[in-house]
């Protein structure tokens, strides 16, 4: 019961608390039976994986590895469950367990971060509110070993590794030549444009990643390729990326371009743009609703556009020129 395209792979999907909606998961049959991505810690997320495996005559113990695209909690959540080793890109190892130094100083960079973006005090309790999304991951993994890019998966020397950072500082996608398949996880779906988040340095004091710029490179590496069909963390497979990745670019600009025209008319925070551009829904998402928002200010940044105004208890207004 392989997907339509590709007989080795196995799609499995999972229900998941985040507005994301449901998460994908692929078992490949190789030299060695593995699993990419590890859906989210709960109870129906776990069942229904389980029902899937035996519809496709596996059980957990069959798994012979694991295989992460990147380590957000939607991708890693069943990692516990197994006892196989388990492999991803080097920035996910903070990730896959509870890790009380890794914890304290993420939190005084995203304190730090948002102070410079102008969130007011009363909000910065959400950093209360990234750490309730981690119960939703693993709690007790660890890497094997770390993939990279030029690596071929291990246990399927068909698949070629590429880094893809944007989306997450970890993500990873896999590209198998002979057919043009790309595991993609999340760079790239077909019915939302990935959020490129803003996540710490691996290492306590190194600088944030400007993560929208990162992601378009990451984007035009993957166009280089021969890409037949590309199949996703969420949603169905992607047959045509190019058109696709098109209009996302097209969408990145216009939105840039209305954050210009703001900063023409008074000097603003990142905070205060991104109230304008995601009224309410700053207040639930307020890390993804920033991410996005702060992937304007480098993107016009980087093309000369805006500068900075002055600096006022910590945080930074930016004009337009
Ligand atoms: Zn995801």
């Amino acid at each position: 019961m392989g997907i339509e395209f590709f007989k080795d792979i196995i799609k499995i999907t999972l229900p998941t608390p985040f507005p994301i909606g449901d998460v994908n998961t692929y078992i490949v049959k190789g030299d060695r039976l593995t699993l990419v991505d590890a859906g989210v810690n709960t109870p129906e997320a776990k069942a229904v994986f389980k029902e899937g495996l035996r519809k496709a005559g596996y059980q957990l113990s069959d798994i012979e590895q694991v295989i992460l695209t990147h380590h957000h909690p939607d991708h890693i959540g069943l990692l516990d469950q197994f006892s196989a080793e388990i492999y991803g890109h080097e920035y996910g190892k903070n990730w896959l367990s509870y890790n009380a130094p890794f914890m304290n100083w993420r939190n005084e960079f995203f304190l730090q971060l948002f102070t410079e973006f102008g969130v007011p005090p009363h909000m910065l309790t959400i950093l209360g509110n990234l750490e309730k999304t981690l119960r939703f991951g693993s709690q007790n993994s660890r890497l094997a070993g770390f993939l990279k890019e030029g690596d071929t998966m291990p246990g399927l020397p068909d698949f070629h590794v590429f880094e893809t950072p944007g989306h997450a500082q970890s993500h990873l996608v896999f590209y198998r030549e002979k057919d043009g398949l790309l595991l993609a996880g999340d760079h790239i779906l077909k019915t939302v444009s990935s959020n490129p988040l803003i996540e710490p340095p691996m290492e306590p004091g190194g600088k944030r990643a400007k993560s929208l710029l990162q992601y378009h490179r990451s984007l035009k590496k993957i166009l280089e390729l021969d890409i037949q069909r590309a199949v996703t963390g969420h949603g169905n497979d992607i047959a045509s990326i190019r058109p696709l990745l098109e209009r996302r670019f097209e969408r990145q600009r216009e939105r840039a371009e209305l954050v210009l025209s703001m900063l023409r008319k008074k000097p603003m925070t990142v905070f205060d743009v991104c109230v304008q551009l995601f009224p309410e829904v700053y207040k639930k998402e307020t890390g993804l609703t920033l991410s996005e928002t702060v992937g304007q200010f480098d993107y016009l940044l980087e093309q000369g556009n805006i500068q900075v105004d002055r600096i006022e208890n910590g945080a930074i207004y930016y004009y337009g020129k």
